[in-house]
């Protein structure tokens, strides 16, 4: 069975992501980093549609529970060939309110997470000429947002990442996407009034906001054969807001 590891997969888009994935026949590697309940429940969620996961904690920006986590993954479902690098925070503020710790903090796992988890990833689908990655950006990488500047400077990082590796992969029969989402329902936007939520939904071309499995099921499409010819790609679920 190919195995998939979904980065932050314990809640929102990576939940979703995870329980497609498994619909296609993956064991499904479920990342966390506190909340092994959620982790538990995503899985429980994929065994009971008959599939195989495993929850596996890592705080993303740390190299070394990084390493840890692969091992465990090696050794608890065999090697990676789906790699989704979904695990994400946001901030909201003025940069200059900012602190130095608190802007490191917010890239690291935003923006070096991903490169530390990829890079970690990417030797044994290297080996076996074979291997998907997708990476999650957010459509304020690639418009901008006021409040937002570092977590919007991240998603564009993101977005240059995927388009650089899948130059440097490509000739190596490996595929890197990047998947864009708009406003989307999950804890992430916990703190928006039900007013902000509905001048959103006003805004939207198609009048709603996403849910995690309008981005769950993009990944899944990317994943599989079905985009075969994709790689360096941004595609966007957004409703249509940008
Ligand atoms: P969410 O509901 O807040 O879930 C975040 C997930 O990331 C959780 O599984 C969390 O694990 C995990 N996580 C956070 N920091 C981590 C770390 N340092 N190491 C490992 N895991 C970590 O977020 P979401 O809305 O689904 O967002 C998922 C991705 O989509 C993010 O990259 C986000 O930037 C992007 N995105 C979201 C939206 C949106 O509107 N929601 C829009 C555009 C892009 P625990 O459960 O253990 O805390």
């Amino acid at each position: 069975m190919k195995v998939a590891l979904v980065t932050g997969g314990s809640r929102g888009i990576g939940a979703a992501a995870a329980v497609e994935l498994a619909r296609l026949g993956y064991a499904v590697a479920v990342n966390y980093k506190s909340n092994s309940e959620a982790a538990e429940s995503v899985c429980n969620e994929i065994r009971s549609l008959g599939g195989v996961a495993e929850a596996f904690q890592a705080d993303i920006s740390d190299s070394r529970a990084l390493d840890r986590m692969f091992s465990e993954i090696h050794s608890g479902l065999g090697e990676i060939s789906v790699l989704v690098n979904n695990a994400g925070v946001a901030y909201i503020g003025l940069l200059q309110d900012m602190s130095d710790n608190e802007i490191k903090s917010l890239s690291d796992v935003n923006l070096m997470g991903a490169m530390l988890v990829t890079r970690r990833a990417v030797p044994d689908m290297l080996r076996r000429h074979d291997g998907v990655i997708i990476n999650i950006a957010s459509m304020w990488g690639e418009v901008g947002a006021s409040c937002e500047v570092v977590y919007s400077a991240c998603k564009a990082g993101i977005i240059g990442f995927t388009k650089a590796f899948s130059k440097e992969l490509g000739p190596s029969g490996i595929r890197v996407n990047c998947v864009s989402p708009g406003v989307i329902d999950t804890d992430m936007n916990s703190e928006l009034t039900d007013e902000t939520i509905s001048e959103l939904c006003e805004e939207t071309p198609l009048l709603r906001i996403g849910t995690p499995s309008d981005v769950g099921k993009t990944i899944a499409f990317l994943a599989s054969d079905e985009a075969s010819f994709i790689t360096g790609q941004v595609i966007s679920v957004n409703g249509g807001i940008i």
